[in-house]
């Protein structure tokens, strides 16, 4: 990317518009926006380096919090993210939790249950692998709950989440978007790579046989539940480099936007000599 243009914020390119129509299958998981990998070295340093200085004001002004939902196919990278876009957080202010198929003990409460119970408290940053959008998602696919269940929870979820934001939660959705193609070479990758095959699993790839229903179940879910308060971006992430970059200038736009402050300790006296 040529340094002399000036490029469009990430957020504004890859941002849900709240109301739009989307059609998961037609994004495009190998844009780049323009970006080079051999050129964005420096500026996701310089994203690492803003996001770690300004989630440690977030912790110690301990007043507001930030939850980041991590969706995808399976190989589409939400752990590949974890790892290296929210390295070098203070790890007392961050946590993050994983989604799986639920307990006996969460499938007997309804589907938010297990969720809320593990939302940013002041201060947190709260980074979920998966979260309760796999309640339209697996859910739906899967025909785990009825349509006539599964189909009121877009709603539920913008309500549950609106209340979150209301009380000052601030939520960052990204739906990580690979091919098709991509993700076959992940999973070979996975099979024949030794350090890497603890995360092949054969259901994968019965899921993947699923891609068109799972597009239309993301298409639904993105386009109805990207808000104002709860928007939902769609990063392209064929391209791991892109993704990290995406994800880390956004993060990090976003905790400036809200300008997190040591507190000032007027209840310190101005005097006091420390000896
Ligand atoms: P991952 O595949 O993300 O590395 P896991 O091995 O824990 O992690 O697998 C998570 C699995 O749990 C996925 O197949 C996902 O679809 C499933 N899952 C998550 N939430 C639900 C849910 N509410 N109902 C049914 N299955 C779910």
């Amino acid at each position: 990317m040529a340094s002399s243009r000036k490029q469009r914020p990430l957020r504004d390119l890859l941002r849900v518009k709240p109301g739009s129509k989307v059609d998961a299958a037609k994004l495009d998981p190998g844009e780049t926006y323009g970006y080079r990998k051999d050129d964005v070295a420096p500026k996701l340093a310089a994203d690492l380096e803003r996001l770690a200085a300004l989630q440690e004001r977030l912790w110690a002004e301990h007043k507001r919090r930030l939850l980041i939902v991590l969706q995808g196919m399976d190989a589409s990278g939400k752990d590949g993210t974890i790892k290296h876009v929210m390295t070098g957080l203070h790890p007392l202010g961050c946590r993050v939790i994983g989604f799986g198929v639920p307990s006996a003990e969460e499938l007997a409460h309804d589907y938010l249950w297990r969720v809320h119970q593990v939302v940013p408290g002041d201060g947190e940053i709260a980074i979920f692998n998966r979260s309760h959008y796999e309640d339209v998602l697996v859910v739906r696919v899967h025909d785990l709950v009825p349509k006539s269940r599964w189909s009121k929870r877009y709603d539920q979820i913008n309500a549950f989440e609106q209340t979150l934001a209301d009380e000052g939660t601030t939520i960052l959705k990204f739906f990580l978007d690979i091919s098709p193609d991509e993700q076959l070479e992940r999973f070979k990758e996975r099979y024949d790579d030794p350090t890497k095959r603890w995360k092949f699993k054969t259901g994968d790839l019965e899921e993947r046989k699923r891609w068109d229903d799972y597009m239309a179940a993301y298409s639904e879910a993105l386009g109805r539940c990207s808000t104002e308060a709860a928007p939902w971006y769609a990063i392209p992430s064929d391209r791991k480099w892109f993704r990290n970059l995406a994800i880390a200038e956004i993060v990090a736009d976003e905790l400036e936007r809200l300008d997190p402050r040591y507190p000032a300790r007027e209840d310190l006296p101005k005097d006091l000599v420390i000896e």
